[in-house]
């Protein structure tokens, strides 16, 4: 019999945390189980390195994690034999996104981007306290924010970005102005490392997203799951491609599909 191992990437926003909350202790029994079936736990979201290192601490999670919708992956220090930390970055820096952003705006298009929000507009726009409002500032290459114009002036704004070789992609609350890269490339980049070292074992991706933004890395994973929330109705992967779908929303989603997928990988 072939040796399986699973490794699991999951966006966190309305799909591991709760959209209004932020509370995760719903998936505890998930996450207890996939502990003690060391399955790594691999953190992939549009949230920065503070933001997600603070989570890690949380949950207790040792893992490699993947910041800012795949602007890079972050390899704790020994994990796979890397005597240092690593950081291997897929993006541009965040300064080069930030003087696209303002060149546009003097051409009028309406927008309003974290780096112009101050920490208590930013607080009570997204519901975190000031000191997590600080970590979401502290960005490497991305840049959320609110469209403030009609549908026809987002189209213009697209094709305005595209020229200079940036995205726009929508998340659970913002839209993110970034490089043409992806959850799903960084996604690939690990699934390539603990492939290298697992001689003979077939490694199984499951990927959980709630999200537009999580479509390429649910469509590249081998068990795909959309967790039921605010955008998930307008997640559809291409080419028909069946994702098993949570009946609850957020964290309790996440737990109820994880196990199910457990059992089944076992039994
Ligand atoms: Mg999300």
């Amino acid at each position: 019999m072939i040796k399986r191992r699973l490794v699991v990437f999951t966006d966190l926003d309305g799909t591991l945390l709760d959209h209004t909350t932020y509370q995760w202790l719903p998936a505890k029994p998930a996450l207890d189980a996939l502990w003690s079936a060391q399955v790594p736990v691999i953190l992939n979201s549009s949230k920065t390195r503070s933001e997600i290192q603070a989570l890690r601490e949380d949950l207790g999670n040792t893992d490699p994690y993947i910041t800012e919708n795949g602007a890079a992956v972050v390899i704790p220090e020994g994990y796979f034999d890397n005597e240092e930390q690593q950081v291997v970055t897929f993006a541009r820096p965040r300064e080069v996104v930030l003087e696209i952003l303002a060149a546009l705006r003097e051409k009028g298009f309406p927008f309003r981007s974290f780096e112009e929000m101050t920490v208590a507009e930013l607080a009570s726009a997204t519901g975190l306290d000031e000191a997590a409002a600080i970590k979401a500032k502290a960005r490497d290459a991305t840049e959320p924010l609110l469209w403030k114009g009609n549908d026809a002036a987002l189209a213009e704004f697209r094709r305005a970005l595209a020229i200079h070789q940036l995205q726009l992609v929508e998340g659970g609350r913002f839209f993110h102005a970034m490089g043409f890269f992806d959850k799903a490339g960084a996604m690939l980049y690990l699934m390539e490392q603990y492939r290298e070292r697992s001689p003979g074992v077939d490694v199984v991706s499951i990927a959980l997203g709630d999200s537009p933004n999580d479509a390429r890395m649910l469509e590249q994973a081998d068990i795909p799951v959309v967790i039921k929330g605010v955008n998930s109705d307008s997640l559809v992967l291409s080419g028909g491609r069946k994702a098993m779908r949570s009946d609850k929303a957020g964290p309790a989603g996440w737990n109820d599909c994880v196990l199910q997928i457990l059992a089944d990988f076992s039994g």
